[in-house]
C-alpha cells in the first residue's frame, strides 16, 4: 500500500529476543533486524511510515539491565516528537520488567510505547512473531475519537491481549499467550478486530513534554520467604553490602513467620535505614498486611505494604525511587501511592 502524508509514523526499537533469533550450533541467538523484517514483507501492506533502530548487539533479554533500559529510553526520547508511536521488540523472559521499568522512566509519556516479542522466531514455519509484530504496530498507530493516541502509556501487546506494562507478568514459558495482568483488566483484546477497553486506558489532564529518567539504582534485594528459611540465610541476605531496600516476597495476603528472630531481623534492618517492601508471592490479589496477625507483625516491624503490585513493578519502582534522590520518607510515601497505575490501594 502506498504511504500517504498522514500515514502513521512508527519507530521500531529492536533489542533482541526470540522474535529475531536464529538457530545456531549453540542454541537460539539474537540476530540482525533486517533478517527479521525480510521475513515480514506484509508489514508494508499497513501503509505506515516505519523506521527502526536496533541495539548495536541485539541481546537475549536475560541480559537486560538498567543500562539497556537507558538505551531504550534514549532511543524514544531522541525521536519522541517525530513519531506517533513506538514499538519495542524484546525477549519475553524479562519483558515484564522492562515494561514496568519504562513505565516509570518515561515520565509524562503521552504516546504509545508498545512492547512485544514472541515465543518462536519469525522465520520459523510455525511462529507467533509475525502477528505479534503487526498487531503491536497497529496498536502503536491507533487513535481515539478525538484524534489523540489511543494508548498513552507503556503496554505489552502479545497474542490476543493488550495489557498495562506496569501490571504485566510472564506466566508461561511455552504458551503463546505468555503475559497476563492478574490485578488489572486488559486494556484491549486482539481478535478479528483490535478492541480497546476504554474505561481502563490511561488518560492525562495535561499535555506535558516527555521527561526521561536515566538513573535507576539497582542496589536492592529480593528476599523470597519459604517455610523453614533459616536465621542465617535471612540475616546474611539483609546484611548484603550496599543494598538500600528489600522486596520481601511474603505468603498469601502479605504474611510471614512471627518467630522473634525473624521480626527482630526485619526491625533491626529498618532501624539501620533499609526500606522493606511487602510483595506477596501470589500472582493474583495482594497484600492486606492488617488482615492477619502475621501480617500485622510485619507492619509493626516497619515493613511497607505493596498492596497488589507485581514483583516486576516493585523491583523497578524501587530502583526508580532510590535513583530519584528522594528522602526516605518521600520514598515510603510513593511506595504506597500509584505513580503509573501499577497498584490499587484500598
Ligand atoms: N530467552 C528469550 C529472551 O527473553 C526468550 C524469548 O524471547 O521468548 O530473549
Amino acid at each position: 500500500m502506498a504511504q500517504s502524508a498522514k500515514a502513521p509514523k512508527i519507530l521500531i526499537i529492536y533489542t533482541g529476543g526470540t522474535i529475531g533469533m536464529v538457530e545456531t550450533p549453540n542454541g537460539l541467538q539474537p540476530f540482525d533486524f533486517s533478517h527479521l523484517m525480510d521475513n515480514v514483507p506484509k508489514i508494508g501492506k499497513l501503509g505506515y511510515q516505519i523506521e527502526s533502530v536496533q541495539f548495536p548487539q541485539p541481546i537475549d533479554s536475560s541480559n537486560m539491565n538498567p543500562s539497556y533500559w537507558n538505551q531504550i529510553v534514549k532511543d524514544i526520547a531522541d525521536r519522541y516528537d517525530e513519531f506517533d508511536g513506538f514499538v519495542v521488540l524484546h525477549g519475553t523472559d524479562t519483558m515484564a520488567y522492562t515494561a514496568s521499568a519504562l513505565s516509570f522512566m518515561l515520565r509524562d509519556l503521552r504516546k504509545p510505547v508498545v512492547i512485544t516479542g514472541s515465543q518462536l522466531p519469525i522465520g520459523d514455519i510455525r511462529e507467533d512473531g509475525t502477528e505479534n509484530l503487526i498487531s503491536a504496530v497497529e496498536v502503536a498507530a491507533a487513535k481515539d475519537e478525538n484524534g489523540d493516541p489511543m494508548i498513552q502509556e507503556v503496554v505489552i501487546s502479545f497474542q490476543d491481549y493488550i495489557i498495562r506494562g506496569s501490571r504485566s507478568t510472564k506466566f508461561t514459558s511455552t504458551g503463546f499467550h505468555a503475559f497476563k495482568s492478574f490485578n488489572y483488566p486488559a486494556l484491549g483484546t486482539i481478535d478479528l478486530h483490535i478492541n480497546y477497553a476504554k474505561p481502563y486506558l490511561m488518560r492525562h489532564n495535561e499535555n506535558l513534554p516527555l521527561n526521561p529518567f536515566y538513573s535507576m539504582d539497582p542496589n536492592i534485594l529480593v528476599l523470597w520467604l519459604y517455610p523453614g528459611i533459616t536465621e542465617d540465610v535471612v540475616k546474611a541476605q539483609l546484611a548484603t553490602p550496599g543494598i538500600k531496600a528489600v522486596i520481601l516476597r511474603t505468603f498469601g495476603a502479605g504474611n510471614a513467620p512471627t518467630e522473634q528472630w525473624f521480626l527482630d531481623a526485619l526491625s533491626d534492618a529498618v532501624k539501620k535505614g533499609l526500606i522493606i517492601y511487602n510483595v506477596t508471592q501470589c500472582l493474583n490479589g495482594g497484600d492486606e498486611q492488617k488482615r492477619y496477625y502475621t501480617g500485622d507483625m510485619l507492619a509493626k516491624a516497619g515493613v511497607i505494604s505493596g498492596y497488589d503490585i507485581t514483583v516486576e513493578a516493585a523491583v523497578t519502582k524501587m530502583m526508580y525511587l532510590l535513583g530519584s534522590g528522594l528522602s526516605k520518607d518521600a520514598i515510603v510515601q510513593y511506595l504506597t501511592t500509584p505513580i503509573v497505575g501499577e497498584m490499587t490501594v484500598n
